[in-house]
C-alpha cells in the first residue's frame, strides 16, 4: 500500500482505510453474496474481466482487507487468507505442485506440516524429500528432482525452536529455478520479514501470533511477486491457459499476482476452505497491536529462559537467544530484535518430574497451543507425543522430562514465581 510506512503504523492502517462517513473500524461483511443489477455486470466478475466481489467463498471485502494488511507487513504483493495454517500450506504448495511432482522440506517443520507433506500429500501423488535443515546448500541441492517445484521450510520451526538460515535455503532453490517458502508463524513479520532474505512466498498460522488472544484458527499466504514463474519454465499451471477458468493464463493478465490469483480462483473455488468474515475481523484486532505484544512476548521469554538456564532443577534450556544456543547465530543475523515467546526446557526429574511440574503450575495453563497472551505449558511425552515410550522419543529428539513453555505477556514476575513454586515440587 504504502511501503515507506513502518510496521506499527501499516498494522493499524494498512488495508482499510475509511472515506468519509464510512467507519472507522473495519466493518465485518458477514454476507456471502453481493448484489448486481445486470446480466453483465455479474458476467464480468465471473471472467475476472471486473473486480468485484460475488460470492465470499471466492473473496470478500473483510478477508480482503485483512490479507492485504499481512500482505503490506510481510511486504508482498498480494495474499489470500485460509481457514487455517494447515489450509495455507495445502495452497502454497498445491498451487504449483501436482500429482507426480515433488518437493524439498526441511525436517523440523512443525508436526501438522510434517504429516500433510509426508502423509497426506503423498495420498495425492505429491512425493516429499525432508532434509535436515542444518544441511548445507550442496546437501539440499542433492534433494532437488527434475520434478520437485517448492522447497519449503519454517523461519523458526515449531516446537524444535531451529532457526532456518534463509539465504541458504533460497540460494538452494534458486539454482533450479524453484520458489522457496518460508513458514514465518513464529517469527511474525515484526521479528523476520523473510522476502528481505530471498524467500518467495510467505505462509502463516495467523492462529498463533497474529490472532495473539487464542480467538480463531486462520491461515494466510503472501506472495512476494519476485519469482519469474515464465522464466522457470515448468509451471504450466501459471503460465498457460487455464481452461477451468475460460481459458485464463494467470501471468499474463495478473503478472506479479499470477500466484494469488490462482489460489483465489482455482484452489479456494474448488477447495473452499475461506475463513468467516468474523474470524478476519477478530484477527485484525489482533494485527493492531502485533508489534507491542511481540516485543512482550520476547522480552518475558528472555527473561524466563535466562531463569531457567540458572535454575538447578533445569538441565537444558532451548531458547535461541541464549548465547550458549546452537542457532544463536543465526538468530543474532536473521531475527535481531528477537525470536519470538516459546521457549523449551528439561526438568531435572524426567517424566516424573515434569509431570509434577505441570500439575502444580498455578498461573500458566495446560493447552494444546501456543503463541497467544497466556502463558501455556504442554509436556510432549504426556501429550503431542504419548504414543511413544522412553527410547521412541528420544530418537524423535523429544526427551521424557521435556517441557514446551510459550511465555504470555503477562507481568514476568508473575510467570516466574508461578515456575518457580512448581519447580520447587518438580
Ligand atoms: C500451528 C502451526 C501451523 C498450523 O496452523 P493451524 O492454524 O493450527 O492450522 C502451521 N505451521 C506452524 C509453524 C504452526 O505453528
Amino acid at each position: 500500500m504504502n511501503p515507506s510506512r513502518k510496521l506499527e503504523t501499516m498494522c493499524i492502517h494498512s488495508g482499510y482505510t475509511p472515506k468519509k462517513g464510512e467507519p472507522l473500524a473495519m466493518p465485518i461483511i458477514q454476507s456471502t453474496t453481493f448484489k448486481y443489477d445486470t446480466t453483465q455486470e455479474m458476467g464480468d466478475l465471473f471472467d475476472l474481466k471486473a473486480e468485484g466481489y460475488f460470492y465470499t467463498r471466492l473473496q470478500n471485502p473483510t478477508n480482503d482487507q485483512v490479507a492485504a494488511k499481512i500482505a503490506d507487513l510481510e511486504g508482498g504483493v498480494a495474499g489470500i487468507l485460509t481457514s487455517s495454517g494447515q489450509a495455507a500450506n495445502f495452497y502454497a504448495i498445491f498451487n504449483i505442485c501436482e500429482a507426480g511432482e515433488h518437493v524439498v522440506a526441511a525436517s523440523t517443520i512443525y508436526g501438522g506440516t510434517f504429516n500433510l507433506l509426508g502423509v497426506t500429500l503423498k495420498k495425492l501423488g505429491i512425493d516429499c524429500t525432508f532434509v535436515d535443515t542444518d544441511a548445507s546448500q550442496e546437501e539440499i541441492e542433492a534433494c532437488i528432482r527434475p520434478n520437485t517445484k517448492a522447497i519449503l521450510a519454517e523461519t523458526i520451526a515449531n516446537p524444535a525452536l531451529v532457526i532456518l538460515d534463509i539465504e541458504k535455503f533460497a540460494r538452494a532453490a534458486h539454482a533450479h529455478q524453484i520458489p522457496l517458502i518460508v513458514d514465518n508463524t513464529f517469527a511474525t513479520p515484526i521479528n523476520c520479514r523473510p522476502f528481505e532474505w530471498g524467500a518467495d512466498i510467505v505462509t502463516h498460522s495467523t492462529t498463533k501470533y497474529m490472532d495473539g488472544h487464542g480467538l480463531q484458527v486462520g491461515g494466510a499466504i503472501v506472495d512476494s511477486g519476485n519469482f519469474d514463474w515464465e522464466a522457470a519454465g515448468k509451471y504450466p499451471g501459471l503460465t498457460t491457459p487455464d481452461e477451468s477458468y475460460h481459458g485464463i493464463t494467470y501471468t499474463k493478465q495478473f503478472g506479479k499476482k499470477a500466484y494469488i490469483t490462482k489460489a483465489t480462483s482455482q484452489l479456494m473455488r474448488d477447495l473452499g476452505s475461506i475463513p468467516s468474515p468474523m474470524n478476519c475481523f477478530l484477527l485484525n484486532i489482533g494485527l493492531e497491536t502485533l508489534p507491542l505484544r511481540v516485543r512482550a512476548h520476547c522480552h518475558n521469554a528472555d527473561v524466563v529462559a535466562h531463569y531457567l538456564n540458572d535454575h538447578e532443577k533445569v538441565t537444558h534450556v532451548c531458547y535461541a537467544g541464549l548465547e550458549s544456543d546452537p542457532y544463536h547465530a543465526l538468530a543474532q543475523k536473521y531475527l535481531p530484535n528477537g525470536t519470538c515467546g516459546v521457549i523449551s526446557f528439561e526438568v531435572a526429574g524426567g517424566r516424573e518430574g515434569a509431570v509434577r511440574f505441570m500439575d502444580s503450575l498455578q498461573l500458566a495453563s495446560i493447552a494444546t497451543h501456543v503463541a497467544s497472551s497466556r502463558t501455556m505449558v504442554l509436556h510432549p511425552a504426556s501429550h503431542t507425543h504419548r504414543q511413544m515410550n522412553d527410547e521412541q522419543l528420544l530418537a524423535a529428539g523429544v526427551s521424557p522430562g521435556m517441557i514446551r513453555l510459550s511465555i504470555g505477556i503477562e507481568n514476568v514476575e508473575d510467570i516466574i514465581a508461578d515456575l518457580e513454586q512448581a519447580l520447587q515440587k518438580a
